[in-house]
């Protein structure tokens, strides 16, 4: 193995609704794998946690990966996490689900707009995806102030369905400015920026983000980057991470962050 340590920080189990598998098989495959650490974080859409079994399967989840980090003390760090997904459409939602145990790390996401459903299920036309986008970088940007979070996840997330799916082609230099008023937000916070490994398997076959939005990050003051390849069933767990690890150190990183009781520590990646 060319990298000194392999962690996988964004990964699913099946108390994700769209997740497949055992947190016990998932640190099976990860032990196997010789990975370093494992981080489950399992979904916690914000929008739907009082409507749906959002609480009761995040629950669920933190017992999952308490009881595998015991199994597995050993062979494998196992941490415990949490994907918030759109924490600014429910605040109370956010606090109540942050509350419900000591996380080691907490990913920030945005899934869909306000009022809308997730980009997976939009339609992309030329004259709407521009507009989504602008209005995606914008409610981002709000999420980033609110400030809730360790690192900032998939940033450019609609781009896998507008890009990838229906092939429209998008240039992210009309949007330099807000991403830039990101990525500066972000750092004064101290907060990370993940590279998610997905998009590697998936049509649009970059991460999301790409190195161009990586190698912003690092040119304004960037230090804290985590790598998740949003392994939804075991067999993706650790999926890109190595191609990852190549695009950070290409981008001039020499280590990556793992959150352990959401305090960032540096891994080089030789
Ligand atoms: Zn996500
Ligand atoms: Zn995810």
């Amino acid at each position: 193995m060319k990298y000194r340590y392999i962690s996988d920080s964004h990964t699913h189990s099946r108390c994700s609704f769209d997740g497949s598998d055992s947190v016990v098989m998932m640190c099976e495959k990860a032990a196997n794998m010789g990975l370093y650490s494992l981080t489950v974080t399992d979904h916690c859409e914000c929008n739907e946690y009082f409507k749906e079994n959002v609480r009761d399967a995040m629950s669920a989840s933190i017992l999952e990966v308490s009881k595998a980090r015991a199994l597995y003390n050993s062979r494998l760090r196992v941490y415990i996490g949490i994907e918030l997904g759109q924490p600014t459409q429910d605040l109370q939602a956010s606090q109540d689900a942050l509350s419900l145990t000591e996380y080691d790390f907490v990913l920030g996401s945005l899934h869909n707009l306000k009022g809308e459903q997730d980009f997976y299920f939009l339609e992309y036309t030329p004259e709407t995806a521009p507009k989504l986008l602008e209005r995606y970088f914008d409610e981002m940007l709000e999420l980033v102030k609110l400030n809730n979070f360790d690192s900032l996840s998939h940033m450019t997330y609609p781009l896998r369905y507008i890009c990838g799916n229906s092939g429209l082609k998008i240039n992210l230099d009309d949007y330099a400015d807000k991403i830039d008023e990101i990525l500066t937000l972000l750092i004064e916070n101290r907060r990370a920026l993940e590279v998610n490994t997905s998009g590697l398997r998936q049509i649009i076959g970059k991460t999301l983000p790409d190195d161009t939005i990586v190698n912003r990050f690092r040119e304004l003051g960037g230090k804290y980057v985590t790598l998740g390849s949003d392994a939804h069933r075991w067999g993706d767990i650790g999926s890109g991470i190595e191609d990852g690890l190549n695009l950070l150190f290409q981008c001039g990183f020499t280590h990556f962050t793992v959150f352990e009781k959401r305090e960032p520590h540096f891994l080089p990646i030789l």
